[in-house]
């Protein structure tokens, strides 16, 4: 026939060429019987979930396919990015489901930080892009920390029902799901994989005690966060494995800062005040005169200015400005996807250029701290 062969497990085509799509399968294992992708068999046999991704399109025909059931929604977001790993207009997708906001990778705040602050923040935020939720937990799914209470909220708010877990690629989908494999179900060595009826879509189901199941989805990519931007190997330096340690700086206007040569914030006007970086440690913060900016950029990125080096510098799009006017006695941040943020105390305000990579979600925020 004409038709891909599908697998057995997830529903989706079987393919050869792309691992971090859905349904790869090596060709060495194509004549497996019954046909079963990489990820399912890994589910399978080594209870160990990895996140397939899928574009925009595919996830908002998959999301739709959740307003159709009755279910339980978890939305996997990353506190590290934010705006770039929130799902906008995920209520609308979802229909009339109820929607649970997992904050991930909540270890990376500095150790002063108040949670409950914290989460009232990304409640107000979720608000803002249309989400209302029925509950906000704070967890980190590498660490363990918050596990306890997200399986708690799960049960107490999926009265039965199926769990779909939704999120960006990078948001600590596959870390989480195989937390709740390892940590949470006695069905341990009896996860099973079975195809949900009607759905090419890649989605894995691992069936819970009461019949109900919890359903790994692909992740969305979002390329408008660095991380999908940048060569893998930048990666490493641009997101921080411990608590992120503000980086305190008192600018005059007329002073630049670099973030290697990744991004630059220009301080273009306003009163002497303070800016509070929040990013990898791995990422170099340079400061030096915006009227020398341009110079010391052509001169040293990818060396004095890095991540990335020089090599990899040719593999990134070409920066874009972005121009922000922080109001006169609030608290923002700057926020560039992937890289973290800047929080501008503005107590007389501020005109601020922010230059990035172009596609990189840039914006200005209520203060996360
Ligand atoms: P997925 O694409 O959503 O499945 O994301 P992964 O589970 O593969 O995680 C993406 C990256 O984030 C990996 O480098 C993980 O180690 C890291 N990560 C996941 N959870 C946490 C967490 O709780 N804290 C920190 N610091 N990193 C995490």
């Amino acid at each position: 026939t004409d038709t891909a062969p599908v697998c057995s497990g997830c529903g989706a085509e079987l393919q050869t060429l792309d691992a971090a799509r859905p349904g790869y399968v090596p060709a060495s294992a194509l004549t497996r019987s019954p046909a079963v992708c990489q990820r399912c068999f890994r589910i399978k046999n080594y209870n160990e979930a990895a996140t397939v991704a899928v574009d925009q399109d595919d996830y908002l025909r998959l999301l739709g396919g959740i307003a159709a059931t009755r279910s339980l929604v978890v939305h996997i977001v990353d506190v590290f990015d934010f705006e770039g790993s929130l799902i906008g207009g995920l209520g609308r997708f979802v229909g009339n489901n109820p929607v649970l906001l997992a904050v991930n990778k909540v270890d990376l705040l500095p150790k002063a930080v108040n949670l409950n602050r914290i989460r009232n923040w990304v409640q107000q935020q979720a608000k803002l892009a249309g989400i209302r939720t029925v509950d906000v937990i704070l967890f980190s799914a590498k660490r363990g920390l918050g596990m306890d209470k997200l399986i708690d909220a799960i049960e107490r708010q999926r009265s039965g029902r199926d769990v779909y877990v939704v999120g960006a690629t990078n948001a600590g989908k596959s870390t989480m799901i195989n937390r709740l494999i390892r940590d949470y179900s006695d069905l341990d060595n009896e996860v099973t994989v079975s195809r949900y009826p009607g759905t090419t879509l890649g989605e894995i189901r691992i069936p819970l005690e009461d019949g109900a199941s919890i359903v790994d989805t692909p992740g969305i990519v979002y390329p408008s966060r660095l991380t999908e931007l940048v060569p893998r190997r930048i990666l490493g330096a641009l997101m921080p494995e411990k608590p992120i340690k503000p980086l305190v700086y008192q600018l005059n206007s007329g002073q630049t800062l670099f973030f290697g040569a990744l991004a630059r914030l220009d301080f273009a006007e306003g009163e002497r005040q303070s800016f509070t970086v929040y990013a990898g440690a791995g990422v170099k913060v340079h400061r030096t005169k915006l009227e020398r900016a341009d110079a010391l950029y052509e001169e040293h990125r990818g060396e004095l200015l890095t991540p990335p080096t020089r090599d990899e510098l040719a593999d990134l799009p070409a920066w874009t400005r972005h121009s922000l006017r922080v109001p006169a006695g609030a608290a923002k941040d700057v926020y560039i996807s992937g890289l973290g943020w800047i929080a501008v105390n503005g107590s007389g305000g501020a005109l601020l250029d922010v230059h990035a990579p172009k596609g990189v979600k840039v914006l200005l925020r209520d203060a996360l701290i």
